[in-house]
């Protein structure tokens, strides 16, 4: 995973500051608690190389608000300045490469007591250079862990809330302890939620089907980008409960997230997915997907906010 050298400023406390001085005290509620959300969002180089494609800017955005709404966050932004927060900073680092943004809420005050009210809250952002976050070009050797996803009731999944990352990072544990790259989550009921950090998808018979958004999952843009695409495609869509041992029968499986993009999975369990090979169906959607980002093609341009970087 390529994650190197963080870009030189950041967006801390109101103003673009040198990533090295937007620092926070170590007694930060945040930090204690885990009273945060978090963002992740991708800047693609647009093939002429001149400016920063920012993939699904102010979904991301609206999301983070959301999320600081679950945690009673009182910030200062709308979607739209968030954004354009994001934007400035975009400028002032110039990036050279594919980047990756780290946008954050968190409770700011240096204060005991886990609680939500009654506490300062900020947003900050940084950047950092990255290309895949798993390997697309080969298939992923997953597991089904033994943790069960957070539901609802615990900490709600649909928001990027930081303390519940800790459920996501025990559930990498396994995987990696096992030799895997990553691991598939079932949600209380025992039905598949999603990937420690990416929803997940299988094909079964030439049908998309995916977990449902009560299901205890994330709410994922990529997902809702994967969604619409294979709408434009016409391929069949099912948003139900997947058992676990559709898994292992399925034609393809493949993960979507900003971050892994779209990766498609070869084991599951030691078990062999489909032929072991990439699946059509994830082929189609990450080519698809790719030629929107590069702005290659004018396909949902919607998606993409362009920063001319000289
Ligand atoms: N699920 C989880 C648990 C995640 O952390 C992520 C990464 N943000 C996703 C799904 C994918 O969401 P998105 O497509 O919005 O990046």
């Amino acid at each position: 995973m390529a994650f190197s050298e963080q870009m030189e400023y950041a967006y801390f406390e109101g103003k673009i500051v040198p990533f090295t001085e937007a620092k926070i005290s170590i007694g930060t509620h945040a930090v204690q608690y885990g009273t945060g959300a978090f963002g992740g969002i991708r800047g693609y180089l647009s093939s002429d190389g001149k400016a920063v494609n920012i993939v699904r800017l102010t979904d991301h955005t609206t999301r983070l608000l959301r999320s600081s709404k679950l945690l009673r966050m009182d910030l200062p932004f709308t979607p739209a300045t968030m954004a354009e927060a994001i934007v400035e900073l975009t400028r002032k680092n110039a990036p050279k490469t594919d980047s990756y943004y780290r946008p954050f809420v968190y409770k700011a005050s240096v204060e005991l007591t886990p609680r939500l009210q009654n506490l300062k809250d900020e947003f900050a952002c940084y950047m950092l250079p990255m290309g895949d976050y798993l390997d697309t070009k080969r298939g992923m050797n997953m597991i089904v862990t033994s943790w069960t996803r957070t539901e609802d009731n615990m900490i709600p999944s649909r928001g990027k809330i930081t303390g519940s990352y800790i459920n996501a990072s025990f559930a990498k544990d396994q995987a990696m302890a096992y030799g895997c790259d990553d691991a598939i989550m079932l949600n209380s009921r025992g039905k598949v939620a999603e990937g420690s950090a990416a929803n997940l998808f299988i094909v079964r018979d030439g049908v998309l089907i995916t977990a449902p958004i009560n299901g205890d999952i994330l709410e994922g843009i990529t997902r809702r980008s994967v969604l619409a695409l294979a709408n434009d495609l016409g391929l069949a869509v099912e948003q139900r409960e997947i058992d676990r041992s559709e898994l292992y029968i399925a034609d393809e499986v493949f993960f979507c997230g900003t971050g892994v993009q779209v990766a498609w999975v070869q084991t599951i369990d030691g078990r062999t997915i489909g032929n072991g090979e990439r699946g059509a169906i994830a082929k189609q959607l990450y080519d698809a997907l790719f030629s929107i980002f590069r702005g290659e093609s004018a396909d949902h341009s919607e998606w993409v906010t362009r920063v001319e970087i000289g």
